[in-house]
């Protein structure tokens, strides 16, 4: 080991910088951030510690380093664009047996500064021994998705109950099983959904019951899965894919999502088709209850964002009326997915102020919408589910009032590498659908944004060589919520 890695305690404790630049002041915000009183000496200073300078933050010498700025330090770095400068600090330091960091050149450095992840009181400090910043940073992001952003108020929450948890499990083989199950079950997981109170809640009456074993009710994850790119998974849906038993998942659905989930947990396809609801809604929503009540930690895994025509707001009522604990985590909505990945901004400063998202779902063949507000210039329309009735979509718009040369595309399988956009018309499109043989999931765009498409489309799928393997690729039919 060449460095011990330790965390100090530097709280009003006096730290020396020796160093007025952009790199000193990253140094001063770290120390400040842990609590130091900062003795900044530079002749001069950049913008941000000359503020903190007349704010009386700091403290600062404007002109050169001297030996006598070191009495009585804690700590010392040297942030100097000169290395004589950097030495000098270094070594008059070390003589006095100070610890002392000079940025960027570890062998003048008593101590290193590691990369940080904080999660306070949580941080793990991260270093490759000055070999390879970087690389410390590379890891650091990785870890980074890893840990929930709650960590800190998780380890606070828990630090609040240690007496109690003492008393109560005098062995301390219980008190670690215990913990263990807080840590890894449903309180961690009712704080990182911002349930503090319930986590609270759960906490003291697992204390309360004496029982290392916390009350396992089972529990719903609404999760959304977005449009079928795996990485635009949030870092909570992927979270909650690994901690399922059961997962109960939708036609759009993509099977590289589905290979996230966890190895051992069951899966259960509810649908939909187009023309074979493989499980009616009813029965899904009473089996999310039935599986909960087993103690089963759900996962409801729904194409796209559970709120945005995903009758996600029905599931959860029904888990409401049934007392069942749930969260909803939103995922990334078709039309986002697919304008982003189609290059067709949903809004411009020159063309579309507004956005709308309507269903383009016929109920015994008519399309219930209120047409008027839909055609509207400077607005872009976004249908869904609307492949099937795209003729009636076009022709009604029209009717009421759009010009029929208002530019319209097609995303077919948006985000995945089957992705194909079409453009036209409202006058072309249902031509166009037929033409190409266009399948679901395909998402319709209205309106002058999809001009822009010409100049900004820039995601190149590599198109039918993987067949099968995209957001419903092998269904036929058409999505219905
Ligand atoms: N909750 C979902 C939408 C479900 S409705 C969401 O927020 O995205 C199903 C419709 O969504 C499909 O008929 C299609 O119009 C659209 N859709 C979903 N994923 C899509 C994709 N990858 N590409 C194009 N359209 C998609």
């Amino acid at each position: 080991m060449d460095f011990l890695p330790i965390f100090i305690d530097l709280k009003t404790r006096p730290c020396l910088v020796v160093g007025g630049g952009e790199v000193a002041a990253r140094k001063v915000s770290l120390l400040r951030k842990a609590g130091a009183r900062v003795h900044v000496v530079a002749p001069e200073l950049c913008r941000e510690l000359a503020e903190l300078a007349q704010a009386g933050e700091i403290e600062h010498s404007p002109r050169r380093f001297q030996t006598q700025d070191l009495d009585g330090q804690t700590l010392v770095i040297a942030a100097t664009d000169q290395e004589s400068v950097n030495t000098q600090v270094s070594e008059l330091a070390k003589a006095r047996n100070l610890p002392v960091n000079v940025v960027d050149q570890p062998e003048l450095c008593g101590f290193i500064m590691p990369s940080i992840i904080d999660r306070s009181p949580v941080q793990i400090a991260i270093s490759t021994g000055g070999a390879s910043p970087v690389l410390a940073r590379l890891l650091r992001t990785r870890l980074e998705s890893y840990l929930p952003a709650a960590y800190g108020r998780l380890a606070k929450l828990v630090d609040g109950f240690r007496e109690q948890v003492k008393q109560r499990f005098p062995s301390t083989e219980l008190r670690r099983r215990f913990w263990e199950n807080v840590l890894e079950g449903p309180v961690a997981e009712q704080l990182f959904a911002g349930k503090e109170q319930s986590a609270r809640r759960t906490l003291q009456a697992a204390v309360d019951a004496g029982d290392t074993q916390l009350d396992e009710r089972g529990e719903v994850f609404l999760v959304g899965a977005g449009p079928g790119d795996p990485d635009l998974l949030t870092f909570r849906a992927l979270r909650l894919m690994q901690q399922a038993d059961v997962v109960v998942y939708d036609r759009l659905v993509s099977k590289e999502i589905l290979e996230l989930v966890r190895r051992d947990a069951e899966l259960v396809y509810a649908g939909k088709e187009r023309d074979k609801h493989t499980l009616p809604q009813e029965t899904i929503n009473e089996l999310l209850v039935k599986l909960a009540k087993e103690g089963k930690r759900v996962l409801r895994l729904k194409g796209g964002d559970p709120f945005i025509f995903g009758r996600g707001g029905e599931e959860i009522a029904t888990l409401m009326e049934e007392g069942i604990a749930f969260q909803v985590v939103p995922g990334i909505t078709a039309a986002a997915g697919c304008a982003a990945y189609g290059g067709i901004p949903l809004t411009h400063r020159d063309y579309a102020q507004s956005v709308v998202f309507a269903t383009g779902h016929l109920k015994d063949g008519t399309v219930d919408l209120n047409w008027q507000a839909l055609a509207q210039p400077n607005q872009t329309v976004v249908f869904y589910m609307g492949l099937h009735g795209v003729n009636t979509i076009c022709k009604e718009l029209v009717a009421h009032g759009l010009p029929a040369y208002t530019p319209a595309a097609l995303v077919e399988q948006g985000t995945t590498r089957h992705q194909r956009v079409h453009t036209g018309t409202l006058d072309t499109l249902p031509a166009i659908v037929k033409r190409e043989e266009i399948k679901p999931p395909t998402l319709i765009i209205v309106g002058e944004v999809v001009k822009l498409q010409d100049n900004l489309a820039w995601f190149e799928p590599a198109g039918e060589e993987a067949s099968g393997a995209g957001a419903g690729a092998s269904q036929s039919g058409r999505a219905s919520a």
